[in-house]
């Protein structure tokens, strides 16, 4: 994909989840599309050569709120996100899959095809999110 198809496409994007345009969101949509793996604030920070840190975490959450990102847990409570799949939008996630965090590589992976199960809980509890996340090595390292 050419950058100038994939900028109309992160535009329509922030278009399509009622998101104004800005410089900072149009790059950070862009690193998330590019990458296979979840993200750090590191991770995002190292694109930028200076990323005040406050617009930065300001445009994660607004991403997450609006269904473009969902947050991952992670052992060691380093927020991880992940581009989210369409159908997710403003305060309503549907990202019901597994994540893959590899111990080798330090890495972690949505697993679009991993469907978490529904689960039983006893009666008057009510879960509004459910993680699954899987530890071990991943395909690259397993090689
Ligand atoms: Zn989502
Ligand atoms: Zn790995
Ligand atoms: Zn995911």
């Amino acid at each position: 994909m050419s950058q100038s198809t994939k900028d109309q496409a992160v535009k329509d994007i922030l278009k399509n989840h009622k998101l104004r345009l800005t410089r900072v969101r149009l790059k950070i949509l862009n690193i998330f599309l590019d990458s296979s793996k979840a993200l750090t604030h590191e991770d995002i920070e190292s694109h930028f050569d200076q990323l005040d840190r406050i617009t930065l975490y300001r445009t994660l959450k607004t991403f997450e709120e609006s269904g473009l990102i969902h947050k991952i847990p992670s052992s060691d409570n380093t927020p991880l996100y992940a581009i989210c799949a369409e159908d997710c939008n403003h305060n309503r996630h549907m990202d019901n899959h597994g994540h893959f965090h590899c111990l080798k590589c330090g890495k972690t992976y949505c697993m679009e095809e991993v469907k978490i199960p529904a689960i039983d809980l006893p009666d008057g509890y009510e879960a509004s999110n459910q993680h699954l996340v899987m530890e071990g090595n991943c395909a690259d390292c397993n090689e």
